[in-house]
């Protein structure tokens, strides 16, 4: 259930409903808006608490039962406002666009430095790079490792980005908290339930990658398992679904994000590159993404694709990336959005 407290409801007032909750012996998940303050209760047990007057308690404006198998991602749970998740200077959600970019895999620090200079111009606030990938086949490239986390941390604050970058294995998860701002969790992954948990005890963003067989309501439910180990910080990310197209890598479902909007207050954006498979289309995707309001667009970017250890086939090339930026901006300002800037970094 939600507890929505009054506007302008006291900290001592808070105070008395989360120690009244917790006395009941139920977690409390508190989220402080601008305009009040919600309480979410949630619990096996919930009948024990729709018992309760919660109601009566000084500063409680009303109960509202949850009736979704998702309950902090839900709509209801924060029904005035979109979330927005902060990846250290950067804002995803609530009109503030995350553009995430960079290659598939980080191959050197060299090539990153490279990469990395060309996205943070053309506007990218969010640096990418996997260092553990999630490869079809066992003798493909499998990633850097450690030495990748180290590359892409170093690059990162040398251009001012937050990073992001993959983590696979609930193991992993301390080891990659060193380096990154947020977590990736990849297609591959969105039901591995032990590392949903392990990611969801971090306080770090998250970024949730929707399964390429996952419903909306499934990918929810991923996002409620992080939540529910009290990190709020999720954001949804559509990257395709498998269908019966096979022109395309998979079927970008633009009306997840709307479905999404309506179903949740998460912030949601799209991924192209993973999505569509083809450069040729990544522009058109993206912006198709952002019309339909998502808060973000991920895309890979390698200034050389055929010497690209992964996904080089669907890389976009630096000057084409540019010249999208240019054209997301545009649709942004349109659409009344802002893009936070990197950090400037004294050279
Ligand atoms: C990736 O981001 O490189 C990746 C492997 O993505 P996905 O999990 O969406 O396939
Ligand atoms: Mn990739």
């Amino acid at each position: 259930m939600i507890i929505v407290l009054k506007p302008g409801c006291s900290d001592a007032q808070i105070q008395h409903v989360i120690d009244r909750i917790e006395e009941l012996g139920f977690t409390p998940h508190v989220s402080r808006g601008a305009a009040r303050t919600i309480i979410g209760v949630i619990g096996s047990d919930e009948m024990k608490l729709e018992s309760q007057p919660l109601q009566a308690i000084d500063g409680v404006e009303r109960v509202v039962p949850i009736l979704k198998p998702y309950k902090l991602a839900s709509r209801e749970f924060n029904h005035e406002a979109d979330s927005v998740v902060e990846v250290k200077n950067v804002r995803i959600g609530g009109g503030h666009l995350g553009m995430i970019a960079g290659p598939c895999a980080i191959e050197s620090e060299e090539r990153l430095m490279k990469i990395a200079a060309a996205v943070r111009e053309a506007g990218a606030n969010i640096l990418r790079g996997g260092a553990f990938k999630p490869r079809t086949s066992p003798y493909s490239f499998q990633g850097l490792g450690e030495e990748g986390l180290r590359i892409l941390r170093r690059v990162g604050d040398r251009h001012g980005m937050p990073v992001v970058t993959e983590v696979m294995d609930p193991r992993q998860v301390d080891l990659v908290n060193q380096y990154t701002d947020m977590f990736q969790i990849g297609a591959r992954n969105m039901q591995n339930f032990d590392l949903l948990k392990e990611v969801g005890k971090c306080r770090r963003p998250v970024l949730l990658k929707r399964g390429m067989s996952a419903t909306v309501k499934d990918l929810l439910m991923s996002a409620e398992y992080v939540m529910a180990q009290g990190n709020l910080k999720v954001v949804l990310c559509e990257r395709g679904v498998r269908s019966f197209e096979d022109s395309t890598r998979n079927m970008m479902d633009i009306s997840a994000v709307p479905n999404c909007k309506g179903l949740s207050h998460l912030p949601i954006i799209v991924d192209p590159s993973h999505a569509t498979g083809r450069p040729d289309l990544i522009p058109a995707m993206s912006l198709a993404g952002i019309a339909a309001g998502a808060d973000g667009v991920h895309i890979e970017v390698h200034d050389c694709p055929e010497e690209a250890l992964s996904d080089g086939p669907q890389a976009l090339l630096p000057v084409r990336y540019a010249q999208l930026m240019d054209q997301i901006r545009k649709l942004a300002e349109l659409m009344n959005k802002s893009i936070d800037v990197a950090e400037e970094v004294a050279v």
